[in-house]
């Protein structure tokens, strides 16, 4: 008999995980609350990480991901009608970036979204029973690392493995939790980090442009090298 997956949340890390498990036999149910789909206006930066387990997930996605963008030589800002936005300054942003003023002034009201950036502190557990969290739910992070996306899919690809290996799902959970609870610990504490550093205010009302974030060789290796499964034990 299939085991049965129910996945509450048609969102990024979801979908990974509904294609993961249904490519291992799991019959796989996905609920989302949204009715429709709609445009969020805003892109995603893929890292090495994220890449290599979406390629886990799915061979050669990586491959037509890269076929259908380009290597970039210069950013050239559109609004949604696909024109170019023109450059004007706006007075209270005079120490951003050119770009960032330039969208913001050129941009109707009715298209800005004002959404608040939220994480929270790591859990010490995300199951409980026959239920887990993978991606935002388990473990938002501020995005100054841009790692949401890339870590649900990290997540995705090892809850599913450690459904193969484990019959006994509590077992599997723990395994999850194991590989996965330390290193998005540590990336939802630097994201937080990056954050302050980026946004911080020397003046009431004055933002200061961003910093330019500087992460260690080291870092910057476990972050982009990541290879789950030394920790989980043999079965
Ligand atoms: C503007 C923006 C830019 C971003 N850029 C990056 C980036 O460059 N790189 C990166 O790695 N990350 C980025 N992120 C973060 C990334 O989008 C998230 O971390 C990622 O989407 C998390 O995936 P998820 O599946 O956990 O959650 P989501 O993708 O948010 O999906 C959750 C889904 O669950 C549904 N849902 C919620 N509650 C229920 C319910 N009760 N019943 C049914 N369905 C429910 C929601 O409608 C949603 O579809 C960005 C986020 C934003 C908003």
């Amino acid at each position: 008999m299939k085991t049965k997956v129910a996945i509450i949340g048609a969102g990024l890390g979801g979908l990974a995980c509904a294609i993961a498990l249904r490519k291992q036999g799991f019959e796989v149910q996905v609920y989302e609350q949204a009715k429709d789909f709609r445009p969020v206006g805003g892109g995603l930066a893929l890292f090495p990480n994220g890449l290599n387990f979406l390629e886990l997930i799915e061979p050669d996605i990586v491959e037509e991901i890269k076929n259908s963008g380009c290597c970039l030589q210069k950013i050239v800002i559109k609004n949604i009608a696909g024109e170019t936005i023109s450059s004007s300054l706006t007075q209270d942003l005079t120490n951003w970036a050119e770009p960032i003023r330039n969208i913001i002034k050129n941009t109707p009201s009715d298209n800005i979204f004002e959404v608040p950036i939220c994480d929270r502190s790591p859990l010490n557990s995300w199951s409980q029973g026959r239920v887990t969290l993978l991606g935002d739910a388990a473990h938002p992070m501020s995005p100054s690392m841009g790692q949401g996306a890339n870590t649900a899919f990290e997540d995705a690809w090892v809850l599913t493995q450690c459904l193969v290996r484990f019959s006994n799902i509590e077992e599997a959970f723990n395994e999850y939790e194991k590989e996965r609870m330390e290193r998005t610990k540590i990336m939802q504490i630097k994201s937080a980090e990056g954050e302050k550093n980026q946004w911080r205010t020397t003046k009431k009302t004055q933002p200061q442009p961003p910093k330019t974030r500087k992460l260690d060789s080291s870092f910057t290796d476990w972050l982009y090298q990541y290879q789950p499964f030394l920790k989980i034990s043999n079965v």
